[in-house]
Formats: C-alpha cells, structure tokens, sequence
C-alpha cells in the first residue's frame, strides 16, 4: 500500500526537499509512499491571483483566506467523499506531535496536510473542512512546510519495509515511553573514555538491564512528565 500525502502549500516546489533523499528518497522511488504538492494560488479568484487579505478586526499581519482553500481542499479531498485520509493543518495551535500519533498516521492510507502562511488560515475553514491542527512544538516557524516535512519524515520511517533494520525501531526514544540509552561503538578508548565495561561483557542479559536502567535514569533526569505519563 502506497502512503498517499497531498500537500497544500503556497511554496510546492519544497517538496519533496529533503524527503527525496536517504531513506525516504528510496522509499519514495519505491512507491511506499508519494507526495502531490497542491499550489493553493491555482485556487485565487481575481487576477492578481491573491490568497491572503488583512485580519477582521485589525492587527498586524494576512490571513489566507476561507474561500479560496476551502476550493483547493475541495479539489483534492471532498468531505464525505471516498477519501478516508485525515485533513491536517500544521499550527502552533495543534496537539503537539506524539510517536503515537505518528504511528496512527502511518497505519492510515495517508494524509491531506495544509500548510499555512502568514498570520495563519480563516477560522472557518478549519471548522468548515474539520482540519486537525497538528504543531510540531512550542516555536514559531515561518510557513507549515517545514513542519509538513517533518510530520512526514517520522510517518515514513515507520511505514513497513522503510527502515533496514526493523528491531532499530523498537527501543527508540518514545516508543516504549522513555528516551532511549545511549550508544557506543569504536574505538574502544576515545580521548581517555572507554566504553562501558557491561557492553563488551558479552552477557545479553546484563547488556539488556543496563540499557533500561540507563533509559530510566535519563528520562528521569530529562524529562520527568515522560516517567509521570508511564505511571498513569
Ligand atoms: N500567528 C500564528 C503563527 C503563524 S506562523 C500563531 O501565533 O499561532 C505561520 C504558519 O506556520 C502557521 O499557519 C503554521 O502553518 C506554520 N507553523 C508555525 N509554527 C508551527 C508549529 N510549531 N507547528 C506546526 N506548524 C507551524
């Protein structure tokens, strides 16, 4: 099954960007997944073809407006049609991205994400097209794009057969509600600072225990609310 992602942007010529190359380069050669960039200005009703206008009520900035994505969603998705993907704007506003999200997206046939600009999009498109607003953190980036592509970075690496080794993807960071043990390779002495004893032991065991104690001390150290929510 292919993962379908349709991207409504003012800016399609950044995609696939960095999607095309590593990993989810190959898995887009591959067809695992595909991309469909939406130009929202091939939407645009007067001739100077804008999308934008000032803010009702005043202040600083454009808002794109209902009307005209509304029309480019519509184009690409109707509501109550056959297409089962989820409509996603990328906002500050969201529910912060979670791996679980992430996982539930990429279990789906794929996904319509909207990128605003600008001050941000019309409110009553989001109630109107039943967008999920999806932040990827607690910043300000200057355009959805770059949010869209990380929202699809971390769907694709998940999506079967993308990652080499699947087992890489088990004891990550999240996955099993904690930030992950650190890592070593050679050489075995760097600058003074060996590796630790236990990981050339050999014994599979004590490798395991310590990684998870390792996991657990770092999590508790880093970020409590991670052991708080296991807890729950
Ligand atoms: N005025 C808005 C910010 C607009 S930033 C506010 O204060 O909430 C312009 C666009 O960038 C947004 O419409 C959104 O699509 C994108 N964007 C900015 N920060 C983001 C974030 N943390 N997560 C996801 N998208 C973001």
């Amino acid at each position: 099954m292919t993962f379908r992602a349709t991207i409504l942007t003012l800016y399609p010529e950044m995609f696939p960007g960095f999607l095309g190359q590593s990993l989810s380069g190959k898995a887009l050669e591959r067809g695992a997944w595909a991309i469909e960039p939406v130009q929202i200005r091939d939407f645009a009703t007067d001739k100077h073809r804008s999308v934008d206008d000032t803010p009702s009520g005043g202040g600083a900035g454009m808002v794109l407006r209902a009307d005209i994505l509304a029309k480019a969603i519509d184009s690409v998705s109707v509501s109550g049609g056959d297409d089962e993907r989820p409509r996603l704007l990328m906002s500050p506003r969201g529910r912060p991205l979670t791996q679980s999200r992430v996982r539930e997206l990429a279990e789906g046939p794929g996904a319509v994400i909207v990128c605003g600009r600008f001050e941000g999009v019309d409110q009553r498109v989001i109630d109107a097209r039943n967008l999920e607003e999806v932040s990827i953190g607690d910043y300000i980036l200057s355009g959805g794009e770059p949010a869209a592509m990380i929202l699809l970075d971390a769907i694709i690496r998940v999506l079967p057969g993308v990652m080499g080794n699947e087992q890489s993807g088990v004891h990550e960071s999240f996955e099993s509600g904690l930030l992950e043990h650190p890592h070593y390779t050679r050489p075995p002495v760097f600058e003074g600072r060996e590796i630790p004893d236990v990981l050339t032991s050999g014994n599979h065991a004590k490798i395991e225990k310590w990684r998870h104690e390792q996991a657990l001390k770092l999590t508790a150290e880093r970020r409590p609310d991670l052991l708080q929510a296991l807890k729950k």
